[in-house]
């Protein structure tokens, strides 16, 4: 049951170096499995952005990302493999030109000669035990046909309730590999957190059954320590996704919408998405998680609203709240029928006055949401089936280095 309070505990002392070597529950292989990973490591550009598939590739000379297969194009032994450039490249460069190479086929996919982004990514889920953590599993298996070896799942699991709690020596599992392991430079991450928000507090369960919770910070700090946060650092301008996969009290109540925000403006992450829905069902969340994570990682489709616009179950159950380092963007969706103008009114449902149910389409509302505005290329008859999405922006206001000075 999602929502339940659950009381005020408090966590175990992180580990220091003095503790190393000390008593604590180790963590072993036979566990359970830290570590999803399958086949070959490959080198960062693989498939044909024609055709989507592997093969003999020539490689875009300009972007240097984007390659072409022997079977898309017939390169003959002297046309231009050297000066070789992609149609997207050559399309910037030199309008109503002819193409120097010939197309044998047409694509693959929705989009004409995406980026296809191979690069190692690890997904880090970090789950409540007794919750499950499919979205981060789904998300595996829907990234390795492009990543192969390039991918691993991580799966840390916690209950600070537990004596025999083994998380820090999970971690520590981890962190060796990022460090000096098999995963050593790797650089791109999506992590998933997945727990219960108390709904009176805000506070995140760090038990099952609703048997403690802490302060969304605490376990934040507890979570990203120094070691971890180095690794998340690595690329100056990390493109990391964090998902917080919880009930809608964690980004709505002030206290821990103040956490979140603390920790998008620390820029471990590039984004950081919350949920607004109080009674919270991670399912519904499934397609979204995988669609943001190969739009996002392995196609370089960055912006948010293309990944919303195909979300219409999601956009029906909750709001998705983005947390960028200085801004904060609630999207919200819209239907003709069912969220009139983004309004939520049970005349949707029923006819107020005879109580017919689905009588009639609610049409008097005209507002939208106060502050909200349509996201680009949305409007009211736009996508009436799929429905549109709106949005709001709050900007964070960077706190000052005296705590004491800090006035709202
Ligand atoms: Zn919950
Ligand atoms: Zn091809
Ligand atoms: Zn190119
Ligand atoms: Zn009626």
């Amino acid at each position: 049951m999602c929502g339940a309070p659950a009381p005020r505990t408090s966590l175990p002392k992180t580990p220091s170096n003095n503790s190393r070597g000390k008593k604590v529950a180790k963590f072993t292989s036979s566990d359970r499995l830290l570590f999803t990973t399958a086949g070959d490591r490959l080198p960062s550009i693989v498939w044909c952005s024609g055709c989507r598939d592997g093969g003999k590739l020539v490689l875009c000379t300009i972007c240097k990302c984007n390659a072409i297969c022997s079977v898309c194009i017939e390169f003959g032994i002297n046309d231009g493999v050297d000066n070789f450039k992609c149609p997207t490249c050559f399309m910037k460069e030199s309008k109503n030109i002819p193409y120097p190479w010939k197309f044998q086929s047409c694509g693959a996919g929705r989009e004409n000669w995406p980026k296809i982004d191979t690069s190692p990514l690890a997904i880090i889920s970090i789950h409540l035990q007794g919750m499950t953590d499919s979205p981060s599993i789904l998300t595996y298996h829907h990234l390795a046909p492009w990543l192969h070896g390039n991918l691993v799942l991580i799966d840390l699991m916690f209950n600070f309730d537990d004596p025999k709690n083994n998380f820090n020596s999970q971690m520590e599992c981890m962190l060796h590999e990022f460090e000096e392991g098999q995963f050593k430079d790797w650089s791109r991450f999506l992590v998933i957190i997945t727990t219960h928000s108390d709904p009176d507090t805000g506070f995140l369960h760090i038990a099952p059954g609703n048997t403690g919770s802490v302060p969304a910070n605490e376990l934040f700090a507890f979570i990203f320590q120094e070691r971890f946060r180095n690794i998340l650092q690595r690329q100056e301008k990390n493109k990391n996704i964090l998902n917080l996969l919880s009930c809608g009290a964690l980004s709505s109540l002030p206290s821990s919408r103040d956490a979140v925000k603390d920790l998008a403006s620390e820029k471990l992450f590039d984004r950081v998405l919350c949920f607004s829905q109080p009674s919270f069902q991670p399912s519904f969340t499934h397609r979204f998680v995988m669609d943001l994570a190969s739009n996002y990682f392995i196609l370089d489709r960055i912006n948010l609203i293309h990944i919303l616009q195909e979300q219409q179950t999601l956009g029906a159950h909750t709001d998705v709240i983005l947390f960028n380092p200085k801004t904060i963007t609630t999207f919200h969706w819209t239907h003709p029928g069912a969220r009139p103008m983004g309004n939520y009114t049970p005349d949707s449902i029923q006819c107020p006055a005879c109580l017919l149910l689905k009588s009639t389409s609610p049409t008097s509302i005209s507002q939208l949401p106060e502050g909200f505005n349509w996201c680009q290329g949305e409007d009211p008859t736009n996508g009436l089936e799929r429905g549109a999405w709106i949005s709001t922006v709050e900007a964070i206001v960077a706190k000052t280095s005296d705590d004491k000075m800090e006035v709202n």
